[in-house]
């Protein structure tokens, strides 16, 4: 069966995952599940270069088709943070809501003209033969002026998407992949795979569980 590591130990991501890519009969599975260890340091300065070292670091220690995605919040108002550091931002340990209240604070003063932000994704899967596709989503709304909602997760709650009247933690989780950065990324990841999977039948995704 064909298969695809996914560099994440993030259980979440890769239930989203499995979900677009299951009618293409490839298997996804997670770091753990194939045995990789490898400490990768995301020392890139975009997103799409950190999706592509995590990618490509996995791919080289397996010897098997691997895919990763780096994602974050970019805020205009803040220069663009906090952009790759999304997740560590003001330490990973502290709560969103510690980080979304400092966000709100930041902006308080802003108006609503330059309060834009936007969430962005790229995914990236390396192939053993050296064939790398990649793929960005763009997720455009802007900072609200409370936290609302209980859906989603991170900085969804101060998260507003105009098209929708909505804050994204306000999104069910379908309306929310339909036109967020991650589902954006992913399609367009799932139609690069097929067209590849189309020209190489034998693309070295055939190892593993036979
Ligand atoms: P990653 O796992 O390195 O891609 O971390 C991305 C970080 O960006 C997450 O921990 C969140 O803080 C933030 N983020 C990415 N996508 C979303 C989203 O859809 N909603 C809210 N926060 C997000």
């Amino acid at each position: 069966m064909r298969r695809i590591i996914f560099a994440t130990g993030n259980i979440g991501k890769i239930r989203e995952i499995r979900e677009i890519l299951k009618d293409l009969g490839v298997e996804v599975v997670t770091m753990k599940e194939a045995g990789i260890e490898t400490e990768i340091v995301e020392n890139g300065k975009t997103f799409m270069e950190n999706a592509l070292i995590k990618a490509r670091t996995v791919c080289s220690d397996s010897g098997e088709p691997a895919m990763s995605d780096d994602s974050g919040l970019v805020v205009d108002a803040m220069d663009g943070e906090p952009g790759i550091y999304s997740a560590r931002w003001m330490g990973e340990e502290t709560s969103y809501h510690i980080k979304n209240g400092e966000i709100l604070r930041r902006l308080r003063d802003v108006p609503e003209s330059e309060r834009g932000a936007r969430f962005v994704c790229a995914s990236a899967l390396v192939f053993p033969d050296g064939t790398e596709l990649t793929a960005e989503g763009v997720f455009e709304g802007r900072i609200g002026y409370e936290e609302k909602g209980e859906n989603g997760f991170g900085y969804d709650p101060i998260f507003y998407v105009p098209e929708k009247g909505k804050y994204s933690a306000e999104l069910s989780p379908e309306e929310k992949n339909e036109i967020s950065h991650r589902g954006k990324a992913l399609r367009t990841m799932k139609e690069k795979l097929t067209e590849y999977l189309g020209t190489v039948p034998d693309c070295g995704a055939d190892r593993g569980n036979g």
